[in-house]
């Protein structure tokens, strides 16, 4: 079975806003303000024959637009270009528009014809962190409309204390000359209450100095590893010239990075797991392809050796015994020859089962070659050894599932300090050859 995973980024048709107000240029700036009120928003779209442009609720502040007065048609006024996506483009293609000073980006049909818009933060908030972090450097974070508060250092406490009530912030940052010279957070705050300072001082008095900070150029990626390797919860970020530019929070950061991809993630989390599943399955039975013997299912010489070099080790650190057992069925081949190899490979699975249930789940069985079988009895001695071969021999001799009489013999070898798996088999095989030259249906030991 195959499973597919339909894990792509999303298409900028998927992540933008399609409730666009628009507006022919050919019309007023009264008549965009109206439309803007009537609709509730505080932007519109431009459509100047199919080249898009947008109309802010800010640009309507502009000194020369409030002295021209609202009956002027938008080609007079002075309007910015929004960059154009196909609406099947992915949030990948828009890195580059990112770059651009415009939050906004058109999203349009196949006939070019508007579809809808989506703002810098629907796209960062929709792509994979990595390459979000990667690509995204402060500046444009900055450019997202945060806003950072920064104080001059001759402000006395009392009136910091009141700005940061006021505008609910947990920090400021106070600058001189533009340049960030000290940080005030709540954390100060705290140790003025304990000592009771006095508030008349400057903040000078009270604040952290110096701030460290990172320049506007840094990457996000950069930023949040920054913030991790000096505990900071906020990254002070100055321009070119080292002059403040504007504080991003550890918080804003990562909520930016990780919001809709965690969600993305959260959706495609049924289909991760079924993968995963079927993966595990699919190892486990590689590895059962790769230990076992598909007739018996019991372990392969491979795995057997393996399995025999880890007991060996505990059995040396522990200085315990262990003991195995070669078998071989005795005239096996009249078996084949008189009832057919089907019917011989039966008596082949029969006698395996028979051997696994009548061992402890600790003891390890190989089939070793064609009708040979072996058996590792840790925690065994010789004795012991002995004794568990001749019950396999009794219940192999009394099986009643053939009318025919099975009977096998057995090498039965302590295994010493000095062995390594060949010396065990050579002593058991040999010991297995006397046990066939006096008889056959009998145990030796060597
Ligand atoms: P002995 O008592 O001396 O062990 O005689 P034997 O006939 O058991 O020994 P021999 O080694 O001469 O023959 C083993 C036979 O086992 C020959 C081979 O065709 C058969 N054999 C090996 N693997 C399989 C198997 O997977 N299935 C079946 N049905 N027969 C197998
Ligand atoms: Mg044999
Ligand atoms: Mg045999």
């Amino acid at each position: 079975m195959r499973y597919e995973v339909n894990m792509r980024f999303p298409t900028v048709g998927e992540i933008a806003t399609t409730s666009v107000v628009t507006i022919k240029r050919d019309n007023t700036l009264l008549e965009a303000i109206e439309i803007m009120c009537e609709q509730g928003h505080r932007n519109v779209v431009v459509d100047d024959s199919g080249v898009f442009f947008i109309l802010r609720i800010n640009d309507f502040l502009d000194t020369k637009i409030r002295e021209q007065g609202l009956d002027i048609s938008l080609h007079n006024v002075e309007l910015a270009q929004l960059p154009v996506m196909n609406k099947n483009e992915t949030i990948l293609d828009t890195m580059e528009c990112l770059s651009c000073n415009i939050e906004y980006i058109c999203v349009v049909n196949d006939d070019k014809t508007l579809y809808g818009i989506v703002t810098h933060t629907d796209i960062t908030s929709s792509i994979d962190p990595d390459t979000l972090m990667n690509n995204f450097c402060l500046h444009d974070f900055l450019k997202l409309g945060r806003r950072a508060r920064w104080i001059e250092q001759d402000l006395s406490t009392k009136e910091v204390l009141d700005e940061m009530r006021n505008s609910a912030s947990d920090s400021v940052i106070i600058v001189e000359d533009k340049k960030p010279i000290g940080i005030f957070t709540t954390k100060d705050i705290m140790r003025i209450i304990r000592k009771n300072s006095n508030l008349d001082l400057p903040i000078k008095a009270h604040m952290s100095s110096p701030v460290e900070s990172m320049s506007i150029g840094g990457s996000v990626k950069e930023a949040l590893e920054f913030l991790k390797q000096k505990h900071f919860k906020r990254v002070v970020v100055v321009d070119e010239m080292g002059n403040m530019a504007g504080v991003v929070t550890q918080k804003e950061l990562i909520s930016l990075t990780y919001s809709k991809w965690a969600i993305f993630m959260k959706e495609h989390q049924e289909e991760l797991n079924l993968i995963n599943e079927t993966l595990i399955s699919k190892n486990k039975k590689i590895e059962q392809l790769a230990s076992r013997d598909p007739l018996t299912n019991l372990y392969n010489r491979y795995k057997f050796s393996q399995l025999f070099d880890s007991l060996y080790e505990t059995m040396s650190q522990n200085s315990s015994k262990m003991s195995l057992i070669l078998i071989d069925i005795d005239y096996f081949k009249k078996i084949n020859d008189t009832y057919g190899h089907n019917v011989g490979d039966e008596v082949l699975v029969q006698i395996s089962e028979l051997i696994r249930r009548l061992l402890r789940e600790s003891d390890v069985v190989g089939r070793w070659g064609g009708e040979e079988f072996v058996v590792l009895l840790p925690l065994a001695n010789l004795e012991n050894a002995l004794n568990i071969a001749d019950q396999i021999r009794g219940l192999i001799e009394g099986q009643t599932a053939h009318p025919f009489k099975i009977t096998a013999s057995f090498g039965v070898t302590e295994v010493k300090e000095s062995d390594d798996l060949k010396s065990v088999i050579d002593r058991a095989d040999t010991a297995l050859y006397e046990a066939k030259e006096s008889g056959r249906n009998r145990i030796k030991a060597r």
